[in-house]
């Protein structure tokens, strides 16, 4: 059975869409714990990271360097954090998070709650 996230990258689920090419593509995380948290996913239904091939996977981070700038840019952060968790969704994928202190990077902390439109936003600046 497909992953939630090669349904979002079918387009069969939506997402808020930042970035995609053949074999990646990008959306901002539903429950950010920042404005601009965005997952990185490999078209590719492989559950851990380091499972994909070497040249998938080296793509993949040069895929994610693109938009980390463009998170960067749109946050103004000190810098964009690359974390890799992948308990709750067995598809790999790295969270870019835009980041100013060690804090912002605390997954137990709440999550924000953004409306759709305010979703909408971040990925149409962030995207462009
Ligand atoms: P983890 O597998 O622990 O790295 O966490 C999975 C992440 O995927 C969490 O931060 C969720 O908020 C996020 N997530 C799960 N389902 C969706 C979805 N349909 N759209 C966007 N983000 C999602």
């Amino acid at each position: 059975m497909a992953t939630v996230f090669s349904k979002i990258a079918a387009g069969e689920i939506p997402s808020y869409k930042i970035a995609e090419d053949e074999r990646f593509y990008a959306f901002l995380d539903i429950n950010p714990l920042a404005k601009g948290h965005t997952l990185v996913i490999p078209k590719q239904e492989v559950d851990y990271l380091y499972d994909l091939d070497d040249d998938t996977l080296a793509g993949m981070i040069l895929f994610a360097k693109g938009i980390a700038a463009k998170i960067k840019a749109y946050t103004d952060c000190n810098r964009v954090a690359t974390v890799v968790l992948g308990l709750e969704v067995p598809h790999a994928h790295i969270h870019l998070i835009p980041m100013n202190s060690e804090k912002d990077v605390d997954f137990s902390r709440e999550k924000l709650k953004l409306t759709p439109d305010e979703f909408a936003e971040i990925a149409l600046n962030i995207s462009k």
